[in-house]
C-alpha cells in the first residue's frame, strides 16, 4: 500500500506569512526561520505584530481567503488522490491553512493549532508534537504503508529521509546542494512521474 506525504507551503500554496505580509503591507511579517532561526522567537514576534495591528483571526483568515494555491496545484492533488492516499504534513496552523484547504477540496492535513481567545485574538500556538514530519512518516510506516514524500525546504528533510523515497519540489539552491540524495523537480507533471516510478519499484 502506497501513501504520499506532501509539504504544503512552497509545494501546493505560497508561503502564507510572506503572502500575508504582501497583502497587508506589514513588512515586519516577512521574517522567516531564515532570519530568525528560533521558531518560538519568530512566532512570538509574529503574534506581537498581529496584536499591534489589531488583527484578529477572522481578519487574517479573510486576507488568506484572497490568496490562491499555486497554479496547477489543485489539479495535481486531485489526480494524485485518485491513485494514492495523500496526507499533507505541514508546519502551518489549521486556522491559517483553512481558507486554502477549502480551495484544495479539503485534503487531509496534519499541522499545528493556534490558541485564540474569546474575542478572536490569537494569543499563542500549540505544536502538535516535536519533529512532526518525521514522526508522521514513522507512524504511517507502522501502519504498513510505503511512503513517498515531497517538500521544498529544510523542515522537510526529516520527512524525506524517513520516507521510502523523497523528492525536492521547487527547492532553493542551497537545499538542493545540501541534500543531493533527493531527486529535484520544478513541475507537478514530473513530480507525479517520480512518484509513479517509485511506486512501480
Ligand atoms: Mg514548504
Amino acid at each position: 500500500m502506497d501513501l504520499v506525504c506532501l509539504d504544503l507551503e512552497g509545494v501546493l500554496i505560497p508561503e502564507i506569512w510572506i503572502a500575508f505580509a504582501e497583502k497587508t503591507g506589514i513588512d515586519a511579517l516577512r521574517a522567516t526561520t531564515r532570519d530568525i532561526p528560533d521558531y518560538d522567537v519568530l512566532m512570538q514576534q509574529r503574534l506581537r505584530i498581529l496584536q499591534e495591528h489589531q488583527l484578529k483571526l477572522q481578519d487574517i483568515q479573510e486576507v488568506i481567503q484572497t490568496l490562491a494555491p499555486m497554479a496547477g496545484a489543485k489539479a495535481f492533488l486531485d489526480d494524485l488522490r485518485a491513485n494514492y492516499q495523500v496526507i499533507i504534513l505541514s508546519d502551518t496552523f489549521y486556522e491559517f491553512a483553512q481558507p486554502m484547504m477549502q480551495q484544495l477540496a479539503w485534503p487531509t492535513l496534519f499541522c499545528h493549532r493556534l490558541v485564540v481567545n474569546a474575542s478572536g485574538t490569537v494569543t499563542g500556538y500549540e505544536l502538535r508534537q516535536k519533529d512532526p514530519k518525521r514522526m508522521s512518516v514513522r507512524s504511517l510506516h507502522a501502519l504498513n504503508y510505503r511512503i513517498f514524500a515531497a517538500g521544498d525546504s529544510y523542515n522537510d528533510t526529516s520527512m524525506l529521509s524517513e520516507a521510502d523515497e523523497g523528492f525536492l519540489f521547487r527547492a532553493p539552491a542551497n537545499v538542493i546542494q545540501e541534500f543531493p540524495q533527493y531527486r529535484v523537480t520544478e513541475e507537478y507533471s514530473e513530480l507525479r512521474r517520480f512518484i509513479d516510478e517509485a511506486a512501480a519499484r
